[in-house]
């Protein structure tokens, strides 16, 4: 039996939203709408450093005038930190991270470190550390938490997720390699808390952009060591610029901020993008 449809639109505040993201929460809100089911928002600010309270506000003020209603408050993640540290606590118990002392300089300038689709693969120089000396530096030095790759896609086995229109996708995890799962400067990554934050939401279906689909494998992993639920994943083509590239939060020509300036009428935009119509100069691509 399908679960009632609940989607989500997750901004992260480190930037002004531009067509790109708009697409992506009106493409949610409308699914959602349709099935008669729940829109939510998830405001991700797990990074301190980066996100910033003025582009919370400025997000939520582009989407009301896009004519995009949502349902109970925005769930923030710096909200979940308990959440995090106990699933992380989870899998440390179980020996499936391990602590990593590495800077991205000793990784970069490690010869076996090709990339994946999470960027470098980490070369596995803090997985076997002796016991006693991970125990002396982990009192003494800065370190994230890494997930142990082999052991966790061991324990998990054959791993697939439901791609809307498309049917049954196998997730892939290892092509990652042990990557983050708590941060130096962050109680989690963003796979980490992503995933828990959709089981907690009871997302029922990810509608989001196709760059991360790769990240899919990952979460689809996450979810099987931890005992979630797996949603339904829509991702979709991204807006891309005149140049063919996709936007990026330094275009600001394509701010919901410059159009709403511009005077566009942010209902009919809406509308327009409902419907695969964008405003002349950008397109719809499959990365
Ligand atoms: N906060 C992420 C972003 O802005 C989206 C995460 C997701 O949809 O899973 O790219």
């Amino acid at each position: 039996m399908r679960r009632t449809m609940l989607t989500r639109f997750a901004p992260s505040p480190t930037g002004e939203l531009h067509l790109g993201h708009a697409y992506s929460a009106v493409l949610a809100h409308a699914a959602a709408r349709a099935a008669g089911g729940t829109f939510r928002i998830r405001i991700d600010d797990i990074d301190g450093s980066r996100s910033r309270e003025t582009y919370v506000d400025a997000s939520l003020a582009d989407l009301a005038w896009l004519g995009i209603d949502w349902d109970g408050d925005p769930v923030r993640q710096s909200d979940r930190l308990g959440d995090y540290g106990a699933a992380l606590e989870n899998l440390r118990a179980r020996g499936l991270v391990y602590p990593c002392f590495c800077t991205r300089a000793d990784i970069a300038a490690s010869l076996s470190a090709p990339h994946g689709p999470s960027g470098a693969i980490y070369p596995g120089t803090c997985r076997t550390l002796p016991p006693a000396t991970r125990e002396k530096r982990l009192v003494a030095e800065p370190h994230c938490w890494r997930l142990d790759m082999a052991r966790a896609a061991a324990e998990a086995g054959k791993l697939v997720w439901e791609e809307a229109g498309q049917g049954i996708c196998t997730a892939d995890p290892q092509a990652h390699g042990d990557i983050v799962l708590a941060r130096k400067d962050a109680p989690a990554s963003y796979h980490l808390a992503s995933t828990l934050d959709d089981a907690a939401m009871g997302v029922s279906q990810v509608i989001r952009g196709a760059d991360l689909v790769a990240s899919t494998d990952v979460h689809r992993l996450l979810q099987a060591l931890l005992g979630l639920a797996t949603p339904i994943y829509h991702h979709h083509a991204l807006v891309c610029g005149a140049d063919g590239k996709r936007l990026a939060k330094r275009d600001a020509a394509a701010s919901l901020a410059a159009l709403r300036a511009a005077g566009v009428n942010g209902a009919a935009l809406a509308a327009d993008l409902a419907a695969a119509r964008l405003p002349a100069g950008y397109s719809l691509q499959m990365p």
